[in-house]
C-alpha cells in the first residue's frame, strides 16, 4: 500500500478530502477522469473572463464553518445573483419578490401582493401541496406559475411540473419585499481569481493524476492504498448491475461576442416553453467584467442517456429506490467510502457538498484514532 487514501474524482469532495486528510498527516493520491481538476466547478479562461464549463456556480451559505473554511484557501468578491426571467420578452425580476409582483400584476404593497396570491390559492384549490405544480401555485399563484415557471421548470426536467417533486421549487426564495437576491444566505460571492483558484488552493502539494479512469483498472487502483474515497456516479461504481439512475444532462453553445455586455446581468432565464434554451450565462458579470469582449453560453437541458454528463439527479421515487439499492451494496464495502454528488446521488449545492466532505473526514480521521 502505497498510499493512506485513494481518492477517485479531483472536484470538490474529492479535493477538501484530499485537503483534510493531508493535513492530518495522511498520503493522498487523488486520481480524476477528466483532463482537468475541480469537477462541474471548474472554470476556462476565453478572453480574460472565467467561463462556467459546467454552468454557472454561485458560491452561497449559510453555514459558519464552510465559509470559514473556504476563506481560508480564496477570497470572495461581493457578487450578488439577480437573474432576470425573460418571458416572451417581458423582463421579470427573480426571485419571485415585490418586483415580480409589481410587474405582473401592479400591486404595491406587500399587503397587495399576499391578497392576489390568495386569491389564486384559492382559485386553484389546493390544500397539501402534492407535486410542484401544486406547490408553485400555492406559494405565488397562478399568473406567476404559468409565466416563471411551467415553461422553464418543463424545459429543466424534461416533465409535467405534476410530476415533479415539490422540494425543487421550495429551493427558491418567495420575498415581501423588494429585493432581488436569489439567495438567502448571509454568506454569497465568487473566488477570486475563480473557482481554479479555491480548487488548487485546496489540492496544493497533492498528487494528482489526471486523464485517469479508476473504474477500468480498478484493482490496480484499489492496490494502491488503504482506503478509497469514491466520487463518481454510484451505479456506475457497481457496473450498473441493478440499472441506471437517471439524471438530466446539459449542453452549452458557448459564443465569444464582439460587445462589451450583451445582457447586462450574470443570468437570465427563458422562461417561455418555445425557447429552446433554459437560459444564458454572461461569464463576466460574476467578476470584474473589465475585458473588451463578452462570453456567453446558452443552456440547454437534455434528457440523460448512459455515458453523457450526469448533471442533476432525478430525484423521484423509482430513481430513489434504486439509489437505495445501490446504497445497501455500498455498506458492504469495506474498503471503499462513497461521497459527493454523483456518489450520494444529491441535488447538492457547493456549500453542503464541502460540508459533507469534512464531515467525512472528521468520521474517517478520528475513527482511525479510537482504539476498537
Ligand atoms: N425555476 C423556475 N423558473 C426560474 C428559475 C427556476 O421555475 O426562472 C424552478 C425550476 O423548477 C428549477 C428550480 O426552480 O428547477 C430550482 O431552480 P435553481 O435556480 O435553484 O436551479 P439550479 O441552480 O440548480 O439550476
Amino acid at each position: 500500500m502505497r498510499y493512506d487514501y485513494l481518492i477517485v474524482g479531483a472536484g470538490l469532495f474529492g479535493s477538501v478530502f484530499a485537503r483534510e486528510a493531508t493535513d492530518r498527516g495522511k498520503t493522498c493520491l487523488v486520481i480524476e477522469k477528466r483532463k482537468h481538476t475541480g469537477g462541474n466547478i471548474y472554470c476556462e479562461q476565453i478572453e480574460g473572463i472565467n467561463v462556467h464549463k459546467y454552468g454557472p456556480h454561485i458560491f452561497h451559505t449559510d453555514l459558519e464553518n464552510v465559509w470559514e473554511y473556504v476563506n481560508r484557501f480564496v477570497s470572495f468578491n461581493r457578487f450578488t445573483y439577480c437573474p432576470v426571467a425573460n418571458y416572451k420578452g417581458e423582463l421579470y425580476n427573480l426571485p419571485f419578490n415585490m418586483n415580480t409582483f409589481n410587474r405582473m400584476w401592479g400591486v404595491v404593497t406587500p399587503e397587495e401582493a399576499r391578497q392576489k396570491i390568495s386569491e389564486q390559492i384559492k382559485e386553484a384549490g389546493i390544500k397539501e401541496p402534492a407535486n410542484l405544480e401544486e406547490q408553485a401555485l400555492s406559494l405565488v399563484g397562478r399568473d406567476i406559475y404559468e409565466k416563471l415557471i411551467k415553461g422553464y421548470t418543463e424545459k429543466q426536467w424534461g416533465r409535467d411540473c405534476k410530476d415533479l417533486p415539490a422540494f425543487i421549487i421550495r429551493r427558491l426564495p418567495v420575498r415581501f419585499t423588494y429585493d432581488n437576491n436569489y439567495f438567502n444566505h448571509p454568506h454569497q460571492g465568487i473566488p477570486i481569481g475563480g473557482y481554479n483558484a479555491l480548487i488548487d488552493a485546496l489540492l496544493d502539494g497533492i498528487e494528482v493524476q489526471l486523464n485517469t479512469d479508476y473504474l477500468a483498472e480498478q484493482s490496480y487502483w484499489d492496490e494502491m492504498a488503504d482506503k478509497v474515497i469514491y466520487t463518481g456516479p454510484i451505479d456506475a461504481f457497481f457496473g450498473y448491475q441493478e440499472g441506471y439512475l437517471e439524471y438530466r444532462s446539459l449542453r452549452f453553445e458557448t459564443e465569444i461576442l464582439d460587445t462589451e455586455n450583451f445582457q447586462g446581468c450574470a443570468g437570465m432565464n427563458y422562461t417561455d416553453r418555445e425557447t429552446p434554451w433554459t437560459r444564458i450565462t454572461e461569464h463576466k458579470h460574476f467578476e470584474y467584467r473589465t475585458q473588451p469582449k463578452t462570453v456567453i453560453s446558452k443552456e440547454y437541458s437534455v434528457e440523460w442517456k448512459p455515458g453523457d454528463e450526469p448533471y442533476y439527479p432525478v430525484n423521484d421515487e423509482k430513481n430513489q429506490s434504486l439509489f437505495q439499492r445501490y446504497q445497501m451494496l455500498a455498506r458492504k464495502q469495506s474498503k471503499v467510502i462513497f461521497g459527493g454528488r454523483l456518489g450520494e446521488y444529491r441535488y447538492y449545492d457547493m456549500d453542503k457538498v464541502i460540508d459533507s466532505a469534512l464531515r467525512m473526514a472528521k468520521r474517517l480521521l478520528w475513527e482511525e484514532r479510537m482504539p476498537y
